[in-house]
């Protein structure tokens, strides 16, 4: 039986053992758009790393946004949201973090134990011999590379971390290449589009999800197998799932014991808030 009272989640995550499983709306307080509209429709089509690696105009179109977008998306704050989690996490209720977001918060929060499905925005891989970069120095050789470009663009940031802006500045946008090798085969160190969450790192999570005492989905709707798996272990487990999200979720009310639709950050926070008063007193 699925409860919606949010006196259920301060009981079940007051047990501890939680592993948390967040997704992007824990972000979108912090500006960071969602990929989904509260209804679960796709509002952006990303470009897959087949589009990037196959064709040098792909390469200048994603760098080019990417390049406007950066200043922003590296400006990015954790929100109550990502505090709050750390918070609990401190407080021993929260063990693991797996997210499907890209963007570094929990980190910046405080928290540790994060394992980053889709990977990290702060660094690049070149594809062609897999050495890594920070993502700060690339942005340094673009800078170099392209003195006279308008990096101004004041579109909206998307959810990848880049902003839509006017195709005639596409084409004088100048790639940099590999240090080691000459490629200029590069593409942030993310799971893109058309890609899969290394096998490893899947069997990991698999490993965490079945040790927890219970799932906390935060801010993702699970519409990706990716993050959606992890549910059914679980479930196929018998370990109770929780979500706090705010819209659609893929999750059945067979498959949650406890769902709460409501903005991440103030939900959170009443949480941790909660927990911290009970345990003072
Ligand atoms: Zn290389």
């Amino acid at each position: 039986m699925v409860t919606t009272d949010p006196a259920a989640l301060t009981e079940l995550v007051s047990r501890g053992g939680v592993l948390a499983l967040t997704g992007a709306g824990l972000s979108t307080e912090s500006g960071i758009p969602d990929y989904r509209g509260a209804d679960g429709q796709r509002r952006f089509q990303p470009m897959t790393a087949q589009e990037l690696l196959a064709d040098p105009t792909a390469r200048q179109r994603y760098w080019a946004r990417s390049y406007v977008g950066w200043p922003r998306f590296a400006a990015a704050e954790p929100n109550p949201g990502h505090l709050a989690v750390a918070a609990l996490q401190q407080a021993g209720l929260i063990g693991p973090i797996i997210t499907q977001n890209v963007d570094g918060l929990h980190q910046a929060a405080g928290a540790d134990d994060v394992a980053e499905l889709h990977g990290s925005l702060t660094h690049v891989v070149c594809m062609h011999c897999g050495e890594r970069y920070e993502r700060t120095m690339v942005d340094d050789w673009l800078q170099l590379a392209n003195p006279d470009f308008d990096r101004s663009a004041t579109g909206p940031l998307r959810p990848d971390g880049d902003v839509a802006i006017a195709e005639s500045l596409i084409g004088d946008f100048r790639l940099v290449h590999c240090v080691i090798c000459g490629s200029d085969l590069l593409k942030p160190d993310v799971v893109m589009f058309g890609e899969s969450v290394p096998k490893d790192l899947v069997e990991q999570c698999f490993a965490r999800v079945q040790a927890a005492r219970a799932i906390l989905v935060l801010g993702s709707s699970l519409a990706v197998m990716s993050g959606y798996r992890f549910i059914r272990r679980a479930v196929r487990d018998g370990i109770p799932v929780a979500v706090v999200t705010h819209g659609w979720t893929r999750a059945t009310d067979e498959e949650v014991s406890i769902r709460i639709d409501a903005p991440l950050g103030s939900t959170l926070l009443s949480l941790a808030e909660t927990l911290a008063g009970r345990r003072a007193s």
